[in-house]
């Protein structure tokens, strides 16, 4: 099987077994009861973790799963794109816009002035080092001024 065909055949599997969703960050998940097939699906992909999902009610089988979140959804459905579906193709476009709206709005909190050089800057997730660019911050020019 080429390249070309490997990725046809996960598209057709995505089409119609996958799900993508959004909850921080884009989430791609493939769900099947044939754990041949998940871990298939898997090696074509490249990436990716598997889970084992238990039988929820005794007469049902367990199922596997095959998931990835974050940045690297965006490359490995651009993989997909060519074999997937108009539906397929809209809900994809969809969660990604809602991840790109995301990551401004995190841009946009996270903008600070530095206080001391006047510098825009990103600040980190530490509240202490919100105040000050991280120049100033390590050259300890803010406790100077
Ligand atoms: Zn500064």
């Amino acid at each position: 099987m080429t390249n070309t065909q490997a990725f046809a055949w996960a598209a057709g599997l995505f089409e119609g077994e996958g799900t993508i969703s959004f909850g921080v960050s884009p989430q791609l998940r493939l769900t099947m009861t044939d754990e041949e097939v998940v871990r298939r699906f898997a090696e074509t992909i490249g990436e990716g973790g598997i889970c084992e999902i238990p039988a929820q009610q005794h007469n049902w089988r367990h199922a596997w799963c095959w998931y990835k979140a974050g940045r690297r959804v965006e490359e490995i459905v651009g993989k997909l794109w060519p074999f997937l579906g108009e539906r397929r193709r809209t809900q994809i476009m969809d969660v990604l816009r809602r991840y790109d709206v995301y990551l401004a709005d995190q841009c946009i909190k996270r903008t600070r002035t530095c206080e001391a050089c006047g510098e825009v800057f990103l600040s980190g997730y530490n509240k202490h080092a919100a105040r000050w660019c991280r120049a100033c911050w390590r050259s300890g020019r803010n406790r100077r001024s």
